[in-house]
C-alpha cells in the first residue's frame, strides 16, 4: 500500500510535466536516443586509481538533457551516492564544449546547442573496495554500471545500450553482458546494463558446464586461488547449483560468472548478487574455509530469489531513492536457508553440518534483542546500531525452516517451501511483476492444504515473539537442546553481511564500548586472535575461559587509516547455546519430512 503510491506518482507526474513550458527545472530529461557508453581503463588509469567513462547519445533539439547517476546498487540496500566519486565532468557536441550544471546532487544538466550527437565524459575515483562500487589496481578494475553509466532522468529504463571497453592489449574482460564485437557488449535495457559488473585486466579465468550452461570463475589477483583450492571451489559449485536449479526447475541464465577478489586490506568476506553473476570480496583468511561454499550458494540462489522473484516494492528497481520492503527477510533470509539446503542436498555438508549451521543461526537470534522480521527488513536501509540491523538473514532463514516444516506437515510431505518458491516464481516473475505479502502467505497456505498462517504471521513475522521451535521442529523429527554456558564476551563483532557491508558492531555498555571501540572501526585482532579468522570468537572464548574477570584484553582496530590498540576488560556473560539433533525415534511421518527436507524431495 505504502509503496505503490510513490511509483504511481512518478508514472503520472512525468508525462504531465514534460510538455509544460516553464522556467522551473523540469524533472524530466529531453529525450535522447542511440545511447552508447565507453569505459577506458589503462595501466596509467590503474596507477591513478581512476577510470574514465563516456556516454554518447543523440538529441533532437536544444532542450536540457538531465543525466543521473544511481544512488545505490541493487542488493546492497544502502544509499551510496556514487556521484560523489565523479571528477572532471565535461560535455561536448561537434567539438564544442557544452554548458552544464547540477540539477540535484546526483544529476547533471547539459545544454545541447543543436540537433545531433552529444558526449559527456568524466573520471571516476576507483579506490573503494566494495562489491557495489568501482575499484582499481595497476593491473585490474572492478566496475559496476550503477557507478559509471548515467541515465536520462524521468525517461524510463527501457532503452537499449552498448558498452565498449578500451583497455591494454592482452588484458582480459569478464562480465555477464552479451558480447557483440571485440570488447563491445550490449544490453536491451538499463536494468540489465547496470546489473552486470565487469572485471577488466589481469586475472585468472576458467569455466565449466554445470546444469547445462557455462559457469565462469574469475579470480583477482592472478594466483590467488590455484591448485587444490580452485578444484574445491569448482566441486562446491557443481554440487550446489544443481540442488538450487531443482527448486525452481529452471536455469535462468545462459552463462553465470563468479567474480572474486581477494585482498589483504579486507577482512571477512562479502558477496553481491546479480542476475547472471555475483561479486565476492574476501580477506585472505576466508580462502579454504566453509564460509565460501555457503557464500557462493547464497549469492547464486539470489539469481532466482530477488533478482527475478522480487517483492513488489522493488519491482521495477529505481535508482534515485531507497526501496524499503517488509519482505527482505524472504529475499535474504530464505535465500540463506536455501544456501544451507543446497549444501546438504548437494553433499557439501552432511545432515550434522546442516544442523550446526542452523544452531549458529538460532544462537545468533537468541543473543539479539527481539526484532520483528518485517521491521528489520524495512530498517536495514538506515543500518540500525542496536544489533538487529541484519537479523533478517539468520532469523529469516529460521522462519524458512519453520514454514517448510509446517507446509510439509500439513500436506503430509506432498508439498514443501520449494513448491511455494516455484509457484511464486512462475506466477510473479514469469508474468513480469513483483510479489506481495498477501500473495506470499496465500501461496504458503495453499501449499499447506489451506492451513492458516495468520497467527504465525502476527506472532513471529510482524511480531517479536520467540520462535516456536519446540512445537514445530519435532514435526520433522528434530529436537532442540539448550545449555547455558558462562563465556568470556567483550560485546564486539565484525559483521560482513552478504550485501557487501563490512561493519564492526559494538554492544552498548559492553566491555568493548568502555574500551573505546566504535561502530565502523575495522577490527584487526582481539586478544591476539586475528579477526580475519572466521573462528576467532570460538578461539577467543576457549583461550580466556579460565582467565580472571577484569583481565586486560588488547583490541587492535583500524580507524581513519591508522591502527590503534585499545584495552578491554574481560567480562563473562551467560550464553544459551542451542543444539539441534535428530530424534532417534521419530514418527514415520516426521522421518519422511526430515528426509524430504534434507534431500529436496516431497513424497507421502
Ligand atoms: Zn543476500
Amino acid at each position: 500500500m505504502r509503496k505503490s503510491t510513490v511509483r504511481l506518482l512518478t508514472g503520472i507526474v512525468v508525462p504531465l510535466l514534460a510538455p509544460r513550458a516553464s522556467t522551473q527545472p523540469s524533472a524530466t530529461s529531453a529525450p535522447v536516443t542511440d545511447i552508447r557508453y565507453e569505459v577506458t581503463f589503462t595501466r596509467a588509469n590503474g596507477e591513478r586509481r581512476q577510470v574514465t567513462s563516456a556516454m554518447t547519445f543523440t538529441v533532437g533539439g536544444t532542450e536540457a538533457v538531465l543525466l543521473s547517476i544511481p544512488k545505490w546498487t541493487p542488493g546492497s540496500y544502502e544509499i551510496d551516492n556514487f556521484a560523489r566519486d565523479v571528477a572532471n565532468f565535461s560535455a561536448e557536441q561537434a567539438g564544442a564544449t557544452l554548458a552544464w550544471d547540477k540539477l540535484d546532487p546526483n544529476t547533471w544538466r547539459v545544454r545541447p546547442r543543436s540537433v545531433g550527437e552529444v558526449t559527456v565524459r568524466f573520471d571516476y575515483l576507483a579506490d573503494s573496495l566494495d562489491n557495489g562500487n568501482t575499484w582499481a589496481r595497476p593491473d585490474f578494475l572492478l566496475f559496476n554500471g550503477t557507478n559509471l553509466f548515467p541515465y536520462p532522468k524521468g525517461r524510463g529504463f527501457d532503452f537499449p545500450a552498448s558498452v565498449t571497453v578500451n583497455t591494454e592489449a592482452g588484458w582480459k574482460i569478464a562480465t555477464g553482458m552479451t558480447s557483440s564485437g571485440p570488447r563491445r557488449y550490449t544490453a536491451s535495457n538499463y536494468h540489465d546494463l547496470v546489473d552486470m559488473p565487469f572485471f577488466v585486466g589481469q586475472f585468472d579465468l576458467d569455466s565449466a558446464q554445470i546444469s547445462g550452461t557455462w559457469v565462469r570463475f574469475a579470480t583477482y589477483p592472478s594466483g590467488s586461488v590455484t591448485g587444490g583450492p580452485r578444484v574445491a571451489v569448482w566441486e562446491a559449485l557443481k554440487r550446489a547449483i544443481p540442488a538450487e536449479v531443482k527448486v525452481f526447475g529452471d536455469v535462468p541464465w545462459t552463462t553465470y560468472s563468479v567474480l572474486q577478489i581477494v585482498d589483504p586490506s579486507y577482512s571477512g568476506g562479502s558477496g553481491l548478487e546479480h542476475q547472471n553473476s555475483h561479486v565476492d570480496v574476501l580477506g585472505p583468511g576466508m580462502l579454504g574455509t566453509p564460509v565460501l561454499p555457503s557464500l557462493y550458494s547464497h549469492e547464486i540462489f539470489h539469481a532466482w530469489n530477488v533478482k527475478r522473484l522480487r517483492p513488489s516494492e522493488m519491482w521495477p528497481y529505481r535508482y534515485d531513492t531507497e526501496q524499503p520492503t517488509p519482505l527482505l527477510w524472504i529475499s535474504e533470509g530464505i535465500t540463506d536457508y536455501y544456501a544451507d539446503l543446497a549444501e546438504v542436498r548437494g553433499g557439501i555438508v552432511d545432515a550434522n553440518g546442516f544442523y550446526t549451521m542452523t544452531d549458529d543461526k538460532i544462537s545468533e537470534v537468541t543473543a539479539t534483542p527481539p526484532a520483528a522480521l518485517e521491521d528489520a527488513s524495512l530498517s536495514t536501509w538506515i543500518h540500525p546500531r542496536d544489533g538487529t540491523g541484519y537479523i533478517y538473514y539468520s532469523k529469516g532463514s529460521l522462519a524458512g525452516l519453520l514454514i517448510d516444516i509446517m507446509v510439509r506437515d500439513a500436506s503430509d510431505n506432498r508439498r514443501s517451501l520449494d513448491d511455494v518458491m516455484r509457484t511464486l516464481y512462475n506466477a510473479a516473475y514469469k508474468n513480469g511483476r513483483g510479489f506481495t505479502s498477501d500473495e506470499w502467505w496465500a501461496t504458503v497456505s495453499k501449499a499447506a492444504n489451506g492451513k492458516s498462517f495468520t497467527d504465525f504471521y502476527a506472532r513471529y513475522i510482524d511480531g517479536r515473539e520467540p520462535f516456536p521451535y519446540d512445537k514445530v521442529l519435532p514435526l520433522a523429527g528434530l529436537r532442540l537442546a539448550h545449555d547455558t554456558a558462562h563465556v568470556p564476551q567483550l560485546g564486539i563483532a565484525s559483521l560482513q553481511d552478504s550485501s557487501g557491508l563490512h561493519v564492526t558492531q559494538v554492544v552498548p555498555e559492553s566491555s568493548a564500548a568502555a574500551a573505546g571501540v566504535q561502530p565502523g572501526d575495522q577490527l584487526i585482532s582481539v586478544g591476539g586472535f586475528n579477526a580475519d579468522d572466521p573462528n576467532w570468537t570460538e578461539k577467543f572464548r576457549a583461550r580466556y575461559a579460565r582467565s580472571p574477570e577484569g583481565s586486560d584484553i588488547p583490541v587492535v582496530i583500524r580507524r581513519g587509516g591508522a591502527e590503534q590498540t585499545l584495552t578491554a576488560r574481560l567480562r563473562f556473560v551467560s550464553r544459551v547455546d542451542s543444539h539441534l539433533s535428530e530424534d532417534p525415534r521419530p514418527s514415520a511421518k516426521a522421518r519422511r519430512i526430515r528426509e524430504g527436507l534434507l534431500r529436496g524431495i516431497t513424497q507421502p
